[in-house]
C-alpha cells in the first residue's frame, strides 16, 4: 500500500497552499489527490480575482492582512507573479443603515490592523470611480490597498512550489472513501487506484467538502452556492485599474479584467441540483439592466453570452472558513468553507493549517475563531451581510 505523511484531498488553491506550506515546514511526504485532470478546475478557476481586507470580522481582516503580506513576497518566494494589484475596493451605500454597517466594519478593521480605509462622501465616490451614477447613493468606504489577484497564478505558484519541495500531485484520482482505524483515526484513503495509508488527511475539497466528509461518517456544514458572472464584449470605456465597485444594497459589483467588464449580482438559485453551474438568461438580463442603471456608460457595452460563467461558493453557516482538526477524527483536518473568499485567503490558510498540523496550534495569528467545532459550541462568527 502506498503511504504519505499527509494526504491532501483537492488540488484547488487551498489544497495547493496547504501542501506547499506543509512541505516548506519539512513535513514528511505529502500527496495531493485531485479527481480532475488538472489543478484548479473546481471553484478556483471560476473566481473573479478580487482581493480585499475590508471585512466585518476581525479574523477575516487578519487573514487578509496575512495573505497580503504573503502576496507581496509571493514572486520572490515562489517565482510567480500572483497578480496582486492595489486598485482598491469601493463599497457604496444607498442609505444610512448601509453606511452604518460600513462604519462598523471600519472599526473592526482598524482594531485588526487595517488602517488605510476611509469613508468617502459622494464627491469623492465620483472622483474615485467617475463611471458610477451618484443618484441614489449617499457615500461609501474606500480601501486603497484592496484590489485584485490572479487566482490561477496563485494556484500555479503553490503547485509548482510544492512540487519543487517533493510534493506529489495525482490527477484523475478521486478519494472514494476512508478506512477508519481504531481510536477515531483514518488509517487510509480509498481511491480507485488503491488505498493510501495516511498519517493525516486534509479535506480541501471546496464546495464538495461535505460530500467528502460523509465518507468518514462526518457532517461538515459546507454547502455549494452558485454564483454567476456576466461578461461584456471587449469594452474600453472603463479602465483596467477601476476599483472593484460594490453596491452594499444588493451586492451588485463589477470590475474590469482583460479589457472586459465582469458583472456580478448575488441571487438565490432555485436549481434542483445544488451543484448546478449553468448560467441563466433571465439572470444575465437582470444583471445587465442593473449595471446600465448604475454605471451609465455600460449602455454601450453588450454582453458576450458565450463568455459568461458560473461557479460555486463553498458556504459555511457563518461565512467564515473551517480550519483545523475535527473533534471526531483525530487525524482529519478541514480547510474549506471560505464562503467565496478562498483565493484571497489561501496564502494565509495554508500557512496556518501547516502550523496547526505540525505544532498543534497556529502561531502566526490566532485561528481559534475558525475551529470547526465552533458551531456545535454555539460560537459562530458574526459579521454584517456582504462584509
Ligand atoms: C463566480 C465566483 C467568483 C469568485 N470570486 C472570488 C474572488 O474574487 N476572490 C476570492 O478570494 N474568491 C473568489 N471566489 C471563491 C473561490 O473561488 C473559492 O473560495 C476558492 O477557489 C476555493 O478554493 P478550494 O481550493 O477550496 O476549492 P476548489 O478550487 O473547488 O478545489 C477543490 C478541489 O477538490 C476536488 N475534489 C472534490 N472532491 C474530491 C474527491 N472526493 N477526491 C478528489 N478530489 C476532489 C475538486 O475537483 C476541486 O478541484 C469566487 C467563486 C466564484 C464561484
Amino acid at each position: 500500500m502506498r503511504s504519505a505523511e499527509a494526504v491532501v484531498i483537492g488540488a484547488g488553491v487551498i489544497g495547493a497552499s496547504v501542501a506547499y506550506h506543509l512541505a516548506a515546514r519539512g513535513c514528511g511526504p505529502v500527496l495531493v489527490l485531485e479527481r480532475d485532470l488538472a489543478p484548479g478546475q473546481g471553484s478556483t478557476r471560476r473566481a473573479t480575482g478580487g482581493f480585499r481586507a475590508q471585512f466585518g470580522s476581525q479574523i477575516n481582516v487578519r487573514l487578509s492582512l496575512l495573505s497580503r503580506e504573503k502576496l507581496v513576497r509571493f514572486e520572490e518566494e515562489l517565482g510567480v507573479d500572483p497578480g496582486y494589484r492595489r486598485c482598491g475596493y469601493l463599497f457604496l451605500a444607498s442609505d444610512e443603515a448601509q453606511l452604518d454597517a460600513l462604519r462598523g466594519a471600519r472599526r473592526v478593521q482598524r482594531a485588526s490592523g487595517l488602517e488605510d480605509t476611509r469613508e468617502v462622501g459622494l464627491e469623492e465616490v465620483v472622483d474615485i470611480n467617475p463611471a458610477v451614477r451618484a443618484e441614489g447613493l449617499i457615500g461609501g468606504v474606500f480601501g486603497p490597498t484592496d484590489g485584485f489577484l490572479r487566482p490561477m497564478e496563485v494556484l500555479r505558484g503553490y503547485v509548482e512550489g510544492a512540487q519543487r519541495l517533493g510534493v506529489q500531485f495525482e490527477y484523475g484520482v478521486e478519494c472514494a472513501g476512508f478506512e477508519l482505524g481504531g481510536r477515531g483515526r483514518i488509517a487510509a484513503v480509498r481511491t480507485p487506484d488503491g488505498d493510501v495509508a495516511a498519517g493525516s488527511v486534509v479535506n480541501a475539497a471546496g464546495p464538495w467538502a461535505a460530500s467528502l466528509a460523509r465518507h468518514a461518517g462526518l457532517e461538515v456544514p459546507v454547502e455549494p452556492l452558485r454564483r454567476q458572472v456576466a461578461v461584456t464584449e471587449p469594452f474600453d470605456e472603463l479602465p483596467e485599474d477601476m476599483p472593484m465597485t460594490v453596491f452594499l444594497k444588493d451586492g451588485f459589483h463589477l470590475r474590469v479584467r482583460d479589457g472586459r467588464v465582469l458583472l456580478l449580482l448575488p441571487d438565490e438559485p432555485d436549481a434542483a441540483d445544488p451543484f448546478d453551474q449553468s448560467v441563466e438568461d433571465a439572470w444575465v438580463r437582470s444583471v445587465a439592466g442593473t449595471a446600465r442603471e448604475r454605471v451609465p456608460c455600460l449602455e454601450e457595452a453588450s454582453i458576450d453570452r458565450a463568455k459568461c460563467w458560473a461557479g460555486l461558493y463553498e458556504m459555511s453557516p457563518d461565512g467564515h472558513a473551517l480550519l483545523g482538526r475535527v473533534e471526531e477524527i483525530d487525524n482529519l483536518y478541514l480547510a474549506n468553507g471560505s464562503s467565496g473568499h478562498g483565493v484571497m485567503h489561501a496564502p494565509a490558510l495554508g500557512q496556518l493549517l501547516a502550523e496547526i498540523m505540525l505544532d498543534g496550534a497556529a502561531s502566526t495569528l490566532d485561528a481559534h475563531d475558525l475551529r470547526p467545532s465552533r458551531f456545535a459550541e454555539g460560537e459562530a462568527n458574526l459579521a454584517p451581510r456582504l462584509l
